[in-house]
């Protein structure tokens, strides 16, 4: 039996409603250089679709996008989003909440921000309502030493300020307020009607959110050239995002058969 086949079986086996938690980059969309170019084939999105409107599941996306990001990438209706690594989660049709800083956490990002303009103007550069992220696998790729010591940078600049570092394969991440992928999907588990959960995701910073799908159904781990060490031996491997995208067309194409 190959490895999706298997994995299939143990996703039907689980109980139901089945919460199917995806992260996007490196796990529904291919990663490229820009995140901005990112792009979730229409083939997926259709299987998205099918899934979120079949009663056995709830669907539910969990990136580091911001939610004006991960609206370029899908419109999906009747599902969950938490975006921002979980700084903001929101039900289906939800409108997103008003979040307000403090001065101090404010001024902190102000900081990290003059940081950003005036050293890593090269890198690609998230500015989300309540962090800043850094990504440097464009200068990686020609200057490897120069990605390594802006994440350093970074890193401790962050620290200085306070400011929670978050720590991606390509990425660091200034955050003024602290929340993870693992909380995010505690997060709809229990606000949700779900009574067992899938989660997959491909970085560091999906671990969290793997290991309690793990506990609570199925945890799965995608493995890319950039890493390939699982978080838990707990943890499914999957192949890329080619293997996600098979796992979730034939599991939709299993229940609605
Ligand atoms: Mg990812």
């Amino acid at each position: 039996m190959s490895r999706v086949e298997s994995l299939l079986d143990a996703l039907l086996a689980l109980e139901r409603p089945l919460l199917l938690a995806l992260d996007i980059d490196g796990t529904i969309s291919p990663i490229v250089r820009d995140p901005d170019l990112a792009q979730i084939p229409a083939s997926t999105l259709s299987t998205l679709a099918g899934l979120a409107g079949a009663p056995m599941f709830e669907l539910a996306l969990i990136t580091g996008r911001d939610l004006n990001s991960l609206s370029r990438m899908e419109q999906l209706e009747g599902v969950w989003r938490a975006v921002e690594h979980g700084g903001l989660v929101l039900a289906p049709a939800q409108t997103p909440p008003p979040r307000e800083l403090t001065s101090k956490q404010r001024e902190a990002l102000d900081r990290f921000r003059h940081w950003v303009d005036t050293r890593a103007h090269d890198a690609f550069i998230e500015h989300k309502p309540q962090a800043i992220a850094v990504h440097v696998r464009g200068i990686a790729a020609k200057d490897p030493g120069r990605a390594d010591q802006l994440l350093r940078e970074a890193d401790e600049l962050a620290q200085s300020l306070g400011l929670h570092v978050r720590r991606g394969k390509a990425l660091r991440e200034a955050e003024a307020v602290v929340h993870d992928k693992g909380s995010a999907l505690r997060e709809i588990f229990e606000r949700s009607d779900a009574r067992s959960v899938f989660f997959a995701g491909d970085d560091l910073t999906d671990f969290p959110a793997i290991e309690f799908a793990a506990e609570h159904g199925v945890g799965a781990f995608v493995g890319s050239d950039e890493q390939q060490g699982a978080p838990s031996g707990s943890a499914v491997l999957l192949q890329g995002v080619d293997e996600v995208a098979t796992l979730l067309s034939q599991l939709l194409e299993r229940v609605t058969e």
